[in-house]
C-alpha cells in the first residue's frame, strides 16, 4: 500500500497505466546495486531515488575531486574531498527519504561483487573500468540478475542491457578481458551530457524493467555518436565458448552434435 504523501509524490506515475499503483508497487519493492558514482552513477541514482526505487546500494571507494563537478551532478563545492557514496547517500535521502540507500564506501571486485550481487534485483554498471565491468558481468551471470551497463567517452556513449535468462551474448562475448591499454573520461575526456544521457537511460531502463513497460532491449549493444546525433545497435551474438554465459562445461551434450 502507498501512503498518503506517496500518492502525492508519485502522482505523475499514477497517472500512466504503464506504472499506476501496481508499478509504483513494484517500484517501491524494487533494490539496485549501482556501482560507481561519477558521471553515469549520478543522474542514474538521482533519478532512481526520485522514482521511488525502495533500496538503492550504492559503491563507490572514490572521493570527489573538482574535476568531477563538470559532470557528476550529484556534488557540489562543499562535497570536494569527502566520500562519493557517504555524499550520495546524503544528498538522496534529502531528495526522497522514503527510499532506503546504503552506502558501500570501499572498492568491489571478484572477491566480493557477488555477495552484494546476490542482495540486488538488478545491478547498474556505472563504472569507468573495463576489468571492473568484466567482473560484474561474471557476477551478475553467477547471480542470475540483469545488469545494465553504461559508458562514455569523448562524444560516444553506450548501452548494453543484460539479462542472463536469455540467450543474447554476454560482455565477454563482446569483448576480451585483456585489451591493453583503456581509454576512459580521465585519459580521453568527455562532454558532460553524454556521459548524463547514458546514466539516465540507465534508470530508464531500469524503471520500464521494475514496471514492464515497453520492451528492454536486451543484448543489443546501443551506440550514441553525440556529434552526429545517431544511434546504431547491434545484437550481441552468444559466444559458445564463452567462460561466463557459454555451456557449462559438465555439460558434454554440445560434443556429440559437432
Ligand atoms: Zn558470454
Amino acid at each position: 500500500m502507498l501512503s498518503d504523501s506517496e500518492f502525492m509524490r508519485y502522482s505523475r506515475h499514477l497517472l500512466l497505466e504503464e506504472v499506476g499503483e501496481a508499478g509504483q508497487q513494484k517500484l517501491k519493492e524494487a533494490s539496485i546495486l549501482v556501482v560507481g558514482l561519477g558521471g553515469l552513477g549520478s543522474p542514474a541514482v538521482q533519478y532512481l531515488a526520485a522514482a521511488g526505487v525502495g533500496t538503492l546500494w550504492l559503491a563507490d571507494f572514490d572521493h570527489i575531486e573538482l574535476s568531477n563537478l563538470q559532470r557528476q551532478t550529484l556534488y557540489n563545492m562543499d562535497n570536494l574531498k569527502h566520500s562519493k557514496a557517504e555524499t550520495a547517500r546524503e544528498k538522496l535521502h534529502l531528495l526522497n527519504p522514503e527510499v532506503e540507500v546504503i552506502a558501500i564506501n570501499q572498492k568491489l571486485g571478484a572477491d566480493n561483487l557477488v555477495e552484494f550481487v546476490q542482495e540486488v534485483d538488478l545491478v547498474l554498471d556505472c563504472t569507468d573500468n573495463i576489468l571492473i565491468r568484466q567482473e560484474l558481468n561474471q557476477a551478475c551471470y553467477q547471480a542470475s540478475k540483469p545488469l545494465f551497463i553504461g559508458a562514455a567517452i569523448r562524444f560516444e556513449g553506450q548501452l548494453l542491457a543484460l539479462n542472463p535468462q536469455y540467450e543474447h551474448g554476454c560482455y565477454r562475448c563482446l569483448y576480451e578481458p585483456n585489451i591493453g591499454v583503456q581509454l576512459n573520461c580521465n585519459n580521453s575526456g568527455v562532454i558532460g551530457p553524454v556521459v548524463g544521457t547514458i546514466g539516465l537511460l540507465q534508470a530508464l531502463e531500469a524503471i520500464k524493467y521494475f514496471t514492464g513497460t515497453g520492451t528492454v532491449p536486451w543484448g543489443e549493444l546501443k551506440l550514441f555518436d553525440a556529434k552526429k546525433h545517431r544511434w546504431h545497435s547491434l545484437q550481441v551474438p552468444k559466444d559458445p565458448a564463452c567462460p561466463v554465459c557459454g555451456v557449462k562445461e559438465e555439460n558434454h551434450d554440445h560434443d556429440n552434435v559437432k
